[in-house]
């Protein structure tokens, strides 16, 4: 994190932590380890729960266990007689009388907090011990005098160890006191129509909940600051958008000759929905602005086809485009399938790989630099350095989830201001999709090709796995085809390995030589494409596989599909595997098979998929059911953590804080009104480092 330019209203936020309230040298260190660093930090560690101390008459009543108040004369002190045993004072409120439970006590310090004869407040949890009603070590003793000093209703934050609840609740007033008052950076006309309090009004209230509902996510205070949070991660993208729509792009207008051409020899139409996204890929390629486009669409919904009309559209332009895919396996069947199409428009496509090599690759390489080669397809491979186009217009990236947004960054750079699309195959819910997205426009394929017959789809106990093998017999001897996927067993490619083989071996045992093949990552290059091709024409009817057919992999005639272990995949990769079958005109099946026993969750997650093909729905589903990270893989996702914001229940939010940061760059591109000017304090205030650097360069 840079700190040159940070507005000065900001320092005491950044300062050092030890500069809080109860926060020593040491205790810094501790809560350093947690990424609790400075004062700003401790802001935004909000409470997650709370407890209900207003002053009761009595513990009478009180449903053990449970946390009470109550004011009580002290009594008898019965120091422990033998080491080991605790120390108990006994109290009287109004109308009974209880024991405070001390291990480990000094007599003379609580005879000094508790006199005999005298009142006090105390507050902790009563439990029942042999009947008896008891305190243990009580969280607070006040005299009457202070017993404004006990909250009517105590916040609780999250701990860390060697980290009290006292410790947080004194360091976090401090660091509320030492909050400056920041100018209003959120929309008047929002703002009053949420009924959300200011800046400096929320997080005050966010760290002083006066009931249970003060700490939910439905509070307004908090509802305020996790927009905040949400509108500064936007911001930064529609900074990082605009920056890239400035950024000088090509105006590639086609005259729809090729298209045309390619569109006639299709044997079918395409849908609404793909025309629809085909027009708004066109007219942001013939934009002077550089293109920057996510393509969303379930498995099967054709974005292929859209894909090619953009590529085509670079090569009417006059220049060339690139398709990359994710495996091997994919880049080839996309050869395969695009090949026939643009031969017939007379437009030159090839493929490039990784197995590209020696003369054969200088060769490829020469005719991409003088452009004779028009459309290219491949893996990563095709951007190498030493890979030289002509006039690169257009860049297509497949299955994008395989990649990261890393790389996604990286790929603007390779032709000079080529278009980019993205087209991604793992729906996922909108607030995820705004988070990861942000920054780019949207296409959505939200309808399937006609004549797709649903997938039929059933859970089998493993344990069943004789009876699903000879139903499976049964289907081969019928001509029909079958993928059957192995478990993941471990995050290892070794063990996947192990079991594709012996799966292999058996079913090979079963149905004889030459029916089953096997495909899985270890294979080198040469069998894996001879087995995909195998099955693909039908030459053979079981395809064993691990995951590495999750993406993209289309072989209309298979139309079962049997998954092993499936608890132990992800919904998302259900889903896409599933999306292997379905392709055809034939009725399909998926078989998934569990391992009993089953969790409720994984009965409840199967069940989903059970019940419905729309990957939308799933994947909210998902959402729900676990964490956003997990969604779509934490580590590889660049989906930034959020302190305060939940994108699982606040998604409204997110597609609020996009539009709102869009508009306030349209009115305001530099930032420089005074509602510009908040927001730059927001978005230091947020460690927005990338729009930092967008806003001190523009
Ligand atoms: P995905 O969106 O999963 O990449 P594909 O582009 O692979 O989907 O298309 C899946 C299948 O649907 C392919 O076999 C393709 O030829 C076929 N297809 C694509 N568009 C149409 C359409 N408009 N009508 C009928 N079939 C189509
Ligand atoms: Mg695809």
């Amino acid at each position: 994190m840079t700190d040159k330019g940070r507005p000065e209203v900001l320092f005491p936020l950044f300062g050092a932590l030890a500069k809080l309230d109860g926060i020593g040298p040491k205790t810094a260190v501790t809560l350093g380890a947690v990424h609790i660093e400075k004062p700003r930090d401790m802001l935004f560690t909000l409470p997650h729960a709370g407890i209900d101390r207003q002053l009761r008459p009595s513990i009478r009543n009180v449903q053990a266990p449970a946390t009470v108040t109550v004011e009580v004369e002290v009594g008898k002190h019965t120091p422990n007689a033998v080491k080991g045993r605790p120390y108990r004072v006994t109290v009287e409120d109004a109308e009974t009388s209880f024991q405070l439970v001390f291990f480990h006590a000094r007599g003379d310090w609580l005879k000094k907090q508790l006199p005999t004869g005298q009142r006090r407040i105390i507050s902790g949890k009563i439990e029942l011990f042999d009947g008896i009603a008891q305190m243990v070590h009580p969280d607070h003793i006040a005299s009457v005098t202070d017993a404004a000093n006990i909250p009517a209703f105590e916040p609780v934050y999250p701990l860390h160890a060697g980290v009290t609840q006292k410790l947080m609740f004194k360091a976090t007033r401090s660091a509320i006191e030492m909050a400056p008052d920041l100018a209003e950076w959120i929309d008047p006309n929002a703002l009053a129509k949420e009924g959300w309090p200011s800046w400096n009004e929320a997080i005050a209230q966010a760290h002083s909940p006066t009931n249970i509902d003060a700490v939910m996510f439905t509070d307004p205070a908090r509802l305020r600051l996790a927009y905040d949070e949400l509108f500064a991660h936007q911001l930064t993208l529609a900074l990082a958008r605009a920056q890239d729509r400035k950024a000088k792009g090509r105006v590639s207008e086609g005259n729809g000759a090729l298209r045309s051409k390619v569109l006639k020899n299709l044997p079918y139409k395409p849908t609404g929905a793909q025309d629809r996204a085909a027009n708004e890929i066109a007219d942001d390629m013939a934009g002077p602005a550089r293109m920057n486009r996510l393509l969303q669409g379930d498995v099967g919904s054709g974005k292929t086809l859209v894909a090619l009309m953009a590529l085509l559209t670079a090569v009417e332009a006059g220049g060339q485009g690139v398709m990359m895919a994710p495996t091997e396996i994919l880049a080839r069947q996309h050869l395969e399938g695009l090949r026939p199409l643009a031969q017939d428009a007379g437009v030159v496509l090839e493929l490039l790989t990784g197995r590209d090599k020696g003369a054969e690759r200088v060769a490829k390489l020469d005719a991409l630099a003088t452009g004779k080669i028009q459309i290219l397809v491949g893996t990563h491979a095709v951007f190498q350095k030493d890979v030289v186009f002509h006039d690169l217009r257009l860049a297509v990236v497949d299955e994008q989830h395989r990649f990261g947004v890393a790389q996604r960054m990286e790929l603007g750079a390779k032709g000079q201001a080529a278009d980019v699309l993205v087209m991604t195959a793992t729906p996922i819910p909108r607030s995820l999709e705004l988070a990861q997205y942000g920054d780019m426009d949207v296409s959505v394929l939200d309808e399937k090709p006609p004549g797709r017959t649903p997938v039929t789809t059933a859970l089998v106990a493993t344990s069943k796995i004789d009876q699903v093998v000879a139903r499976l017999q049964a289907a081969v001897a019928e001509g029909r085809q079958c993928y059957w996927v192995c478990p993941l067993v471990e995050e290892s490619e070794l063990s996947d390995m192990t079991a594709a083989e012996d799966r292999f071996k058996r079913l090979r045992a079963v149905f004889g030589e030459g029916v089953v093949g096997l495909v899985h990552g270890q294979l080198p290059p040469a069998e894996k494409d001879a087995a995909m091709k195998a099955f693909a024409a039908g030459e053979t009817q079981v395809l064993v596989a691990t995951t590495v057919i999750e993406v993209g992999v289309n072989v209309p005639n298979a139309s079962i599909m049997v998954i092993e272990r499936a608890e132990s995949f992800g919904l998302a990769q259900l889903h896409q595997l599933r999306g292997r079958v379905g392709r055809g005109s034939a009725q399909s099946t998926c078989l998934m098979l569990y391992q009993n026993p089953l969790s409720e969750t994984g009965r409840r997650r199967l069940e989903i998929l059970r019940q419905s093909e729309d990957g939308f729905r799933i994947a909210e589903e998902d959402l729900a059911m676990r964490g956003a990270g997990d969604v779509i893989g934490t580590a590889q996702s660049g989906l930034p953590r959020f302190m305060i914001a939940d994108l699982e229940r606040q998604a409204g939010l997110m597609a609020l804080a996009q539009s709102d940061a869009r508009t306030l760059l349209t009115q305001d591109p530099d930032l420089t009104s005074p509602r510009g000017i908040a927001a730059r304090v927001l978005l230091w205030l947020m460690e927005q480092d990338r729009a930092i650097r967008l806003i001190s360069v523009g």
